[in-house]
């Protein structure tokens, strides 16, 4: 009998998930494993990488795995343990030939599934990765990631001529799996907004939600740049984060929305936000390490300093700005902020705070539920200036920002409470 093993990461779906697929059409059987790491919480600039929003979120998104699985007649394994240690020893127990997994973007990731295939392969195990989480696959780009271009709208004028999106797949109809007993997935009480349940049942719900149920998508460009409210933007960042659903999926529905409803700058609007996206992930891949760097992609960063007062400040909404404060307050307590007020946080840490950049986009990783690699600290990059830019850093003005975004203080009154109070 051959058995393959899926080694689940940030790609917590069974629809379009060409891994998956691979696996179920090469072997009789899978093990369909998620590895619950705990040495990845490691401390990084001074902050534990992984909050509690995030924690909830991906274990709901590990539930949900396991009902996409039943409902097919397979069942995930969950483990607690690290890769390294855990992945050789199912393949030996299973009796595994070959291990499927989602192609990593970080350099540690990266390095850690280098040292898993040199392993397996001493086992006659072979390793193969996919790459399952951009919008276009990185073999129909007009260029390899090499020459992937230092700006962004170069990268999307290239992208859109000359490549184009590749259909998605469906879901699997039967998964076949021998009986597997792991870990019980628990999950900690944290409360989050609402709409902010992890799994691909509730991603599939939103996508209905944002575009053919509220058809919020019609007037997203206007609407983008919004402080609060839920379908002012398509909430769609942390179910792409863990892979709850794919990139293709949601464009292919927005095209689906454009024949039958409306196409309109809008709808565009939101596949070119799914283009940064892409254009982060594929600048990692060229350079993998030195996003972590202060100066980035080599230009001098601007500030090199780290104050602890100020970063407590700065983390807990304590500044002298009540709009920073609000923000801060809103992001450590919900785990989610727009990208409006991310830019506006990060620029007013590195420009008004004038510290090294790295602490904020460190925080931003613990809190984010949305944290994503590539675009928080591309982000974060692009607004130090040490990134995909050359203009110098993007610094906002806050007075001006509140009189734009927040003219009635309404958001500033309802997150000024401090960290104490919430
Ligand atoms: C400092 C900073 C840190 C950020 N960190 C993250 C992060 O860790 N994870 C993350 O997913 N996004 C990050 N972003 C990008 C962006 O703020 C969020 O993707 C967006 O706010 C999520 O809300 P949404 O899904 O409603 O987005 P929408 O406005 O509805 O956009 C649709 C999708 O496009 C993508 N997208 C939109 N804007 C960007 C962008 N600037 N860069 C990359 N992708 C984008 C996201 O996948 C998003 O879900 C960061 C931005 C800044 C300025």
């Amino acid at each position: 009998m051959k058995r393959g093993l899926v080694w689940f990461t940030e790609d917590l779906r069974v629809d379009d998930n060409e891994t998956f697929l691979k696996a179920i059409e090469e072997n009789d059987e899978i093990i369909p494993v998620f590895l619950l790491d705990s040495s990845t919480d490691r401390l990084q600039f001074s902050v534990p990488r992984c909050g509690r929003a995030r924690e909830k979120f991906i274990k709901e998104s590990l539930i949900n795995l396991q009902h996409q699985f039943n409902r097919r007649g397979g069942t995930l394994l969950v483990v607690s343990g690290t890769p390294n240690v855990e992945l050789p020893r199912l393949c030996v127990e299973y009796q595994i030939r070959k291990v499927y997994t989602k192609k990593q973007v970080g350099s540690e990731e990266k390095m850690l599934q280098t040292e898993i295939k040199q392993q397996l392969l001493k086992l006659g195990v072979d390793f193969q990765t996919y790459s399952t989480s951009t919008l276009y696959h990185p073999d129909d780009l007009p260029f390899s990631v090499r020459d992937i271009p230092m700006l962004f709208t170069k990268f999307r004028k290239l992208a859109e001529k000359e490549s184009s999106v590749r259909t998605p797949f469906d879901a699997p109809q039967r998964i076949v799996t021998p009986n597997l007993e792991g870990n019980p997935i628990v999950t900690k009480e944290y409360s989050t907004p609402d709409w902010l349940l992890g799994g691909e049942d509730a991603a599939q719900l939103r996508l209905a939600e944002f575009i053919w149920e509220s058809h919020s998508i019609r007037t997203y460009k206007e609407t983008r740049d919004q402080l609060t409210g839920l379908n002012f933007s398509s909430k769609f960042s942390a179910w792409l984060s863990q892979g709850c659903i794919s990139p293709r999926r949601i464009y292919s529905e927005i095209k689906r929305y454009e024949r039958e409803i409306v196409s309109n700058e809008s709808t565009y609007w939101v596949i070119f936000e799914l283009l940064w996206r892409d254009f982060f992930r594929f600048s990692f891949k060229k350079h993998p390490k030195a996003y972590f760097l202060l100066n980035g992609l080599g230009q001098q960063a601007l500030y090199t300093q780290f104050d602890p007062r100020k970063f407590e400040a700065w983390t807990q909404g304590k500044t002298s700005e009540t709009l920073i404060n609000a923000g801060m307050n809103e992001l450590r307590v919900t785990g989610f902020v727009s990208n409006r007020m991310r830019q506006i946080l990060a620029s007013y840490w590195v420009f008004g705070m004038q510290q090294d950049w790295r602490y904020g986009a460190a925080w931003f990783e613990h809190c984010l539920v949305d944290y994503d690699v590539a675009s928080n600290w591309g982000n974060w990059a692009y607004i130090a200036g040490v990134g995909n830019d050359n203009r110098g850093g993007r610094e906002f003005n806050i007075e001006k920002q509140a009189q734009l975004f927040d003219r009635d203080g309404a958001y500033r009154s309802s997150w000024q409470k401090s960290h104490n109070e919430l």
